[in-house]
């Protein structure tokens, strides 16, 4: 792809007569963001944005090549891995978010843009798009399709949005779930994310969109759980966070995009 890049993964992960459930997910150097489409039989509905703006412009002519209109496109959470994309390449789209979300991105969303745009330059889009549609926990039918808005709070972030689809068996995770890769954790939350995951762990779905890697089954949400609880405990016996990144590569070296623990740890460690 342009920019040098390389190639996303792109696969139709679902597909039930007219509707369809697209997945487009990052290389890894670029954290694995998987963003979704939901294709009906005469819209689109879009979950996430990607992070970088190349990748997010691949992503918006993927889904304008399905043919048909956007009619939405969902924020899960408020991290820039996910809404940078939206600002970037779905300005004309309708962005709904949980309000938190929303009153989030007014704040900060911003400052976090220039912030980025200092190091990365082309990658972050030249300004921030603030969803305008606030959504609440419950039901909506979109082109025919339920969406069940499912409201996740004290998990991978403050207040996130997961969305389950019912009739296609298929449930819409994003960060309350890491497919294959480490995952971005807040000092603290550990048991109420794990027991958000028990949740999932314990539901009808047997497909989960998470918001980095692939889509995934309950052993990977099991694999979640066991790496929040050893994650928690080499937190608490490392002096430092060089020391907690040593010990989680050790524990889990098969799991992918180390990157994010830089991310995260100097928080861990203030
Ligand atoms: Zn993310």
């Amino acid at each position: 792809m342009s920019n040098g890049l390389p190639d996303p993964i792109i696969q139709v992960v679902k597909e039930s007569g007219p509707v369809r459930v697209h997945t487009f997910i990052s290389p890894e150097a670029l954290l694995s963001n998987a963003t979704h489409v939901i294709e009906g039989p005469n819209e689109l509905v879009i979950v996430d944005g990607q992070f970088v703006a190349p990748l997010a412009s691949a992503f918006r002519a993927y889904a304008d090549g399905l043919g048909k209109p956007i009619n939405r496109a969902y924020l899960s959470h408020e991290h820039p891995d996910h809404f940078f994309g939206l600002s970037a390449a779905f300005s004309d789209v309708p962005i709904y978010a949980l309000p938190e979300t929303i009153a989030f991105l007014k704040a900060n969303g911003e400052a976090i843009r220039a912030d980025r745009a200092q190091v990365y330059g082309p990658m972050v889009p030249s300004s921030i798009v603030v969803p305008t549609h606030p959504v609440t926990a419950g039901r909506e039918v979109i082109d025919g399709i339920t969406f069940d808005l499912v409201v996740q709070k004290h998990a991978e972030v403050e207040t996130q949005l997961a969305i389950g689809l019912p009739e296609l068996d298929v449930y819409i995770t994003q960060d309350l779930l890491y497919s294959g890769g480490h995952l971005y954790i807040h000092k603290g939350t550990e048991e109420s994310w794990t027991a958000a995951l028990e949740q999932l762990k314990a539901s009808d779905y047997d497909l989960f969109l998470p918001g980095h890697g692939t889509p995934c089954g309950k052993d990977e949400i099991q694999a979640n759980i066991d790496y929040l609880q050893k994650a928690k405990k080499i937190a608490a016996e490392s002096p430092n966070m060089e020391a907690y990144k040593a010990a989680l590569l050790a524990a889990f070296p098969n799991r992918k995009a180390p990157a994010i623990i830089d991310i995260y740890a100097p928080a861990l460690f203030a």
